[in-house]
């Protein structure tokens, strides 16, 4: 039996094996080069397996080509198609490959360029989302272009993104606002702050502002620190 025959593949279905190669074998297997799928599909196969989305896309250094709508033509929002298989990482030897290798000083060292917040949103590590009080923001490594995954694993290719909007492709599928509905909140703001905007989107991040620097930097001090800075320019202003 050879290696790429279908009856050597291992069985998605077992819990035991890594989430990205049973993503793997579940597409290979019951998609197939050329087939279409959605991500509900695959959550659905592997129900209660956390960060499906992101195994899949850690498939793509690996040779996988999965394309999006914004891809092709033809493909509706939310829709996804297997269009190359890349390397069999079922197999031992190809477990690793394109896997990004990330060092914990890499991190420390990104996040300190970062200034310790999401270049997408400009929320702080720890910060509670303005939209969902529920959830404080937690930092993570994310690349410069979402879509070109893989491109590179050195600081000039990865940025410093909250979990959520690392999670970019998730919120392609599941929108929670549609494109006129952004547009009109847009064309309300002042011209300068349109300026902002655009110039943000053009850059792909948020230059951080003095005060956000600052805040920033407060952020990052032990509690009973800040508290006492809290304190003190309570007095200050009083
Ligand atoms: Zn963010």
């Amino acid at each position: 039996m050879n290696a790429t025959d279908a009856k050597s593949l291992p069985d998605w279905r077992n819990s035991n094996l890594g989430t990205r190669i049973r993503v793997a074998v579940w597409l290979a297997v019951e998609v197939g080069e050329g087939g279409h799928f959605t991500k509900q599909q695959l959550r659905d196969a592997m129900p209660g397996v956390e960060q499906i989305d992101r195994r899949m896309r850690d498939l793509r250094p690996a040779g996988w080509s999965i394309l999006t709508y914004r891809d092709i033509a033809g493909l509706a929002p939310g829709e996804l198609q297997l269009d190359k298989i890349g390397k069999p990482v079922w197999e031992k030897e190809y477990r690793a490959a394109g896997l990004r290798v990330i060092t914990a000083t890499m991190r420390r060292n990104l996040f300190e360029r970062d200034g310790h917040r999401c270049v997408r949103c400009g929320i702080l590590a720890g910060e509670i989302y303005p939209d969902d009080t529920a959830v404080t923001a937690r930092l993570t490594v994310g690349h410069v272009i979402p879509y070109k995954y893989g491109s590179g694993s050195t600081m000039a290719d990865l940025v410093t993104e909250c979990a959520r909007c690392n999670e970019t492709a998730k919120h392609l599928t599941s929108p929670r606002l549609n494109e006129q509905q952004v547009w009109d909140e847009l064309v309300e703001l002042p011209r300068k702050d349109k300026f902002a905007v655009l110039a943000w989107l053009a850059a792909g991040r948020r230059e951080q502002s003095r005060v956000e620097r600052v805040v920033s930097h407060i952020w990052q001090l032990p509690g009973v620190h800040r508290e006492a800075i809290q304190e003190r320019l309570a007095r200050t202003l009083s």
